[in-house]
């Protein structure tokens, strides 16, 4: 018999009941050292008590209104992201793929309306993970997510992801007169942490600059302070001209946002795009509560330092480990553990040793702590992953 739920997920058996800061409390009362962070969402960890107040604060007064009235709380977190982004103007959603659905919306928008509706094609490139709208399937277009789902939204170009010069050959290669957008992420996420060089993303810009294509930056899982920046495109001094965002901006609320610059979004009228619940004020008001705490410098460096420290410390779990991890990746507190075996069985290590963590494509075990985890819940980390691959080798 099918279960009550769905069975699409690939369930753990363990419930959660209680989080605070970095720690997650279970059912069965064992506490476990959270390092998935639910996908990179809960950026200010569990329970963050300056979230709790903005969002009952919020929740006393308004929760929902429709987007046919202006919200305040809209207009206060777009003015934030704005001001401290590339961006001109923003809208909201719910979820990362509700993003990819208007990037490439709007990116197809704009040329129609510049008087070149045959540019309709995207770049994009393998091991990407967009989402799992029929948009966002069919532009990261792996065998997995779209098999059985066809046919699949037209008009996207797969690429090798880029690495060097030959790679960036291909993709000049790949844009011609019909395309209208490259879209990539920095940092892939699901692909097993994996990060473009800063020579790449440039190259993108430069190319798109010179063919008028829009640069559609998928920041989702490593915006959000995740890299120790703001943004993870900020490392390469480069800016995208659409940028998809969610995840992290609503510390565990769900929110996500489309960032863009006037030219990219000039297409995008009344009436071209909307959403019921996107922009919300209580996802709004957790989210401009986010923006706030993230964006502030000196928070900034804090994660690009616990991230050093982290890092140090699995330089090390891989020099001991030999036989578990091979080597560490990733930029600031997106991190990522390449494996020797599944890396889904290091997570099952991790669950008895009490420690959280999420299994990505390419043999990597990926490591997103909470950006304000503590030095000691970093060490304490350390310890329980040390822990779980000692009890691999002697199962071994
Ligand atoms: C998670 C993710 C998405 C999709 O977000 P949902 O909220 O699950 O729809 C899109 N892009 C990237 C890079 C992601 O990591």
């Amino acid at each position: 018999m099918i279960p009550s739920v769905l069975p699409t997920y690939n369930r753990a058996p363990i419930a959660f009941v209680k989080g605070e800061g970095s720690w997650l409390h279970a059912e069965d009362g064992r506490r476990f050292l959270d390092l998935g962070s639910g996908i990179a969402v809960n950026a200010l960890g569990h329970a963050h008590p300056a979230l709790v107040q903005a969002l009952t604060d919020q929740a006393q007064k308004l929760w929902h209104v429709s987007n046919v009235y202006t919200i305040p709380e809209q207009e206060r977190l777009a003015k934030l992201l704005t001001e401290t982004t590339f961006a001109d103007t923003v809208f909201f959603t719910n979820s990362g793929t509700e993003t990819a659905e208007l990037a490439i919306k709007m990116a197809r928008k704009h040329h129609y309306e510049a008087g070149q509706p045959e540019r309709i094609e995207i770049v994009a490139f393998e091991g990407a993970f967009h989402g799992r709208s029929t948009g966002a399937i069919a532009a990261a277009g792996s065998e997995k997510m779209v098999k059985g789902f066809g046919p699949l939204m037209p008009g996207f170009k797969h690429l090798k992801w880029p690495t060097n010069d030959a790679d960036h050959a291909a993709i000049r290669a790949a844009i011609t007169d019909k395309t209208c957008a490259v879209i990539i992420e920095p940092i892939q996420g699901e692909g097993g942490i994996r990060v473009v060089p800063d020579q790449c993303l440039k190259g993108l810009r430069d190319l798109c600059d010179q063919t008028g294509a829009l640069l559609i930056f998928d920041e989702v899982q490593c915006g959000m302070g995740r890299t120790g920046r703001l943004f993870a495109h900020e490392w390469a001094g480069v800016t995208p001209d659409i940028m998809m965002v969610a995840k992290g901006i609503g510390g565990g609320f769900p929110l996500g946002a489309v960032l863009a610059t006037e030219h990219a979004a000039s297409a995008m009228t009344a009436g071209s795009h909307g959403s019921t619940y996107g922009g919300n004020p209580l996802g709004c008001a957790v989210g401009a509560k986010v923006i706030e705490l993230i964006s502030d410098p000196a928070f900034l460096a804090e994660v690009a330092r616990k991230g050093a420290l982290m890092r140090q410390g699995l330089e090390s779990l891989v020099a001991r480990h030999p036989q578990v991890f091979e080597a560490v990746r990733g930029e600031g507190l997106m991190l990522g553990l390449k494996c020797k075996l599944a890396p889904t069985e290091v997570v099952k290590a991790g669950y008895e040793a009490g420690v959280l963590t999420v299994a990505a494509a390419d043999n990597v075990l990926r490591l997103l702590p909470a950006l304000n985890i503590p030095d000691a819940d970093i060490a304490e980390a350390l310890t329980r992953l040390d822990q779980a691959a000692t009890s691999l080798e002697h199962a071994a």
